[in-house]
């Protein structure tokens, strides 16, 4: 079983999240997007912990920043997609998609989805039901488009969508309210998105993240997820 703690970073000008996550048979530990290193590592300590790997999404410097720091203090290893080894400093296990990342007892499909960056890949722990997606979905939105098409963030969010209902996911950022008023306009304030953004502001407001959500509640109020073909998505 995998154990997640979400790590707030950068917070109040970028809301980063990154994850220390535990395979709890072995205790074997990863660090997801170290934003920074200094809050990932006071957690790490926190927990008594020490992360052997840092997984990373894509290569934007508030997902890599602490990964030299981290690997310097705990000797963790930094996995990313092989695609992107060109541009994340010492990057030693490289993946490809379609490839498993083996944490202990824990296993995670690597997707690529090509949209936000060339090469940026979601985390999926299918025994877990969990999701790690960077810079591709966020709460109630979704990344912006660096590297990638309309079509290639409409055809990223299609593999996101055929995922099982009951996954749970896990965004790179704390964006939620920022997509609120336009899901909620959009969903014409039906019960699912008066539904989410009350329990939403419920966390917020208790200090902790939105995330996780499920897929399931996702797919009803996130409109870019909402969107059934690529007119519509363009449309949003
Ligand atoms: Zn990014």
């Amino acid at each position: 079983m995998l154990q997640v703690y979400p790590v707030l970073c950068r917070k109040g000008y970028m809301d980063n999240y990154a994850y220390v996550v535990v395979d709890e048979a072995t205790k074997v530990t990863a660090v997801i997007d170290p934003s920074e290193a200094e809050a990932v590592i006071a957690k790490c300590e926190d927990l008594g912990l020490r992360p052997q790997f840092v997984l990373n999404t894509h290569h934007h410097f508030d997902h890599v920043d602490g990964n030299a720091d981290i690997k310097q203090k705990y000797g963790a290893k930094i996995v990313c997609n092989a695609a992107d080894a060109y541009r994340i400093e010492n990057s030693e296990i490289l993946l490809k998609p379609g490839e498993y990342f083996v944490l202990g007892a824990s296993r995670a499909k690597i997707m690529d989805v090509s949209a936000h960056t060339k090469g940026h890949i979601l985390y999926y722990f299918a025994d877990d039901k969990i999701l790690f997606t960077g810079d591709t979905l966020f709460n109630l939105c979704v990344g912006g488009l660096f590297e990638g098409s309309a079509c290639d963030m409409f055809k990223a969010l299609a593999k996101i969508k055929a995922l099982p209902d009951d996954v749970v996911f896990y965004p790179g950022h704390e964006y939620t309210m920022g997509g609120a008023r336009f899901a909620f306009e959009y969903n014409h304030g039906n019960d699912d998105i008066k539904k989410y953004l009350i329990r939403a502001k419920e966390r917020l407001a208790q200090g902790l993240p939105v995330a996780p959500v499920s897929l399931g509640e996702e797919k009803k109020c996130n409109p870019y997820l909402e969107a059934a073909t690529l007119e519509d998505f363009e449309r949003l």
